[in-house]
């Protein structure tokens, strides 16, 4: 099942999407969603973030070569584990406002984990059933302040460093999606998630151990090599296969 969440003159609505048409959902998103009627096409709705989540747990590094790209040498033996503010999620769309143009500023596209049932201490045998579904996200990152630092929150905690959308897939194999980016329509990343250093069931086994995952938190497993900066003007689209295109335009703030 593909969910959406759409703007209307009464506030935020979920949807679910078949084919090109949004249906309306009555229902809990952690619970059971139930189809209603037509409220048109994909096109014609104004779609929100899908959700407005708890918290937003990141891995950096996951992928090897993007790893390399980055100047690691040895890879991660554990996950990189690091946190975005929910401040920071916009919706497809919504402009990313860079905060500091002149640094360079990169686009990461993500596949990101919704989770739906708290979980706390549980083996990657039955990470699954803790999962909702998953989005696309686009981590972005002030790759000045990212090294400056010697942490990652202030680079990666902007508003509008977090898009998110445009819809939760229910239904995706994590271990085998294509994902991509393309900056002003010229293909950028383009790879897939069987590429992961730690996996999706690992990933959600791992950080329960850490910390207690309550339904609406969603964790970012990291993106793959080509990142690249992004100036105002741009317009930066993230896609996962079954997720579907993230797009955002580029501004400064
Ligand atoms: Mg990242």
């Amino acid at each position: 099942m593909k969910i959406v969440r759409y703007a209307t003159e009464t506030g935020p609505a979920y949807g679910i999407v078949e084919d090109q048409t949004v249906f309306a959902a009555s229902g809990d998103l952690f619970g059971a969603l139930t189809k209603g009627d037509s409220v048109g096409n994909l096109a014609d709705v104004t779609l929100l973030a899908p959700l407005d989540p708890g918290k937003i747990v990141c891995i950096g590094l996951n992928y090897a070569l993007h790893a390399k790209e980055s100047g690691v040498t040895d890879l991660p033996k554990e996950p990189v584990v690091f946190m975005k503010p929910p401040s920071a999620v916009v919706g497809p769309g919504e402009p990313i406002l860079l905060a500091n143009p002149q640094n360079q500023t990169d686009y990461e596209a993500e596949l990101a984990v919704v989770i739906g049932k708290k979980a706390k201490n549980i083996e990657p045998g039955v990470a699954t059933d803790y999962i909702l579904g998953y989005t696309a996200a686009n981590d972005v990152s002030d790759r000045v302040q990212q090294k400056g630092d010697g942490q990652w929150i202030r680079a990666k905690g902007y508003d509008t460093y977090c898009p998110l959308g445009p819809a939760i897939q229910t239904d995706l194999d994590p271990g085998n999606t294509k994902i991509g980016s393309r900056l002003n329509g010229e293909v950028r990343q383009n790879s897939n998630t069987n590429d992961l250093i730690f996996d999706v069931p690992y990933l959600v086994s791992f950080l329960s151990k850490v910390m207690t995952l309550n339904p609406g938190d969603i964790i970012l497993t990291g993106t793959p090599e080509k990142v690249g900066g992004m100036s105002p003007g741009d317009v930066i689209e993230v896609e996962l296969e079954g997720i579907g295109k993230l797009t955002n335009p580029v501004t400064a703030r």
